[in-house]
């Protein structure tokens, strides 16, 4: 069994995340991909702006009807600052037996030096670092970058996936904004944000 791991803030989950999930589905042959919506994120805290639970429906409406996808709330119910290898750990026992995924942004990897036991972290799971490209399936498999191999101790298996260019910060203002999320997010999610007014 390859299991997919891609966790985010989800602040609003859009359609970009749901690309990726599927593109890296399909081109590492995972037969699950968990979704992890992030606790509080020691790199990223005070960045947040919908609650939790608020963010966990919301993952939870992106993934629903796909088969493949699952979505986990560990890092929310654990509290406290989320750090991937406590993450994984509890995955890895979870999903016994099981190749782990870890899908992480080549912004995200930027930082990964600075995450809490990087050595465990890759002992658990490959890291996947995406890299946006215009077409995932015409584009050759990059190099990893001397930086990337020194940074995580070892070469990153890259994927490139298709460049969405939808993010969650954009998707927050434009409803602060008053303008419309249509096509941005599922429909389910539009909905969800309006009724419960959220980001204005
Ligand atoms: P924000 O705008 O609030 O920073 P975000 O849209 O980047 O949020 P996150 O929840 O932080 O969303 O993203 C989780 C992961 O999804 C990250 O690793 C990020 O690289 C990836 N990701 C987000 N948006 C896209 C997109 N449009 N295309 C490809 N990958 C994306």
């Amino acid at each position: 069994m390859r299991v997919g791991v891609f966790g985010g803030t989800f602040d609003p989950p859009h359609v970009g995340h749901l690309l990726v999930a599927s593109d890296a589905c399909e081109a590492l042959a995972l037969d699950r991909m968990v979704l992890v919506p992030a606790g509080t994120q020691p790199l990223k805290a005070g960045a947040i702006s919908a609650p939790a639970d608020a963010r966990l429906a919301m993952t939870r409406l992106l993934a629903d009807g796909d088969p493949r996808f699952e979505v986990d709330p560990i890092e929310i119910d654990r509290g406290g600052l989320s750090f991937m290898v406590d993450t994984l750990g509890a995955l890895t026992g979870r999903w016994n037996g099981a190749e782990l995924f870890l899908l992480v942004g080549a912004d995200v990897l930027a930082s990964f030096d600075r995450w809490r036991d990087p050595e465990r972290v890759r002992r658990l799971a490959t890291l996947v670092v995406l890299t946006r490209a215009a077409d995932p399936t015409a584009a050759e498999a990059a190099h990893a970058t001397d930086v990337d191999h020194a940074l995580i101790g070892g070469p990153p298996q890259r994927l490139r996936t298709r460049r969405v260019d939808v993010s969650s910060t954009e998707i927050r203002s434009r409803v602060r904004a008053g303008l419309s999320i249509r096509g941005f997010v599922p429909e389910s999610v539009a909905d969800f944000i309006e009724s419960a007014g959220l980001y204005r």
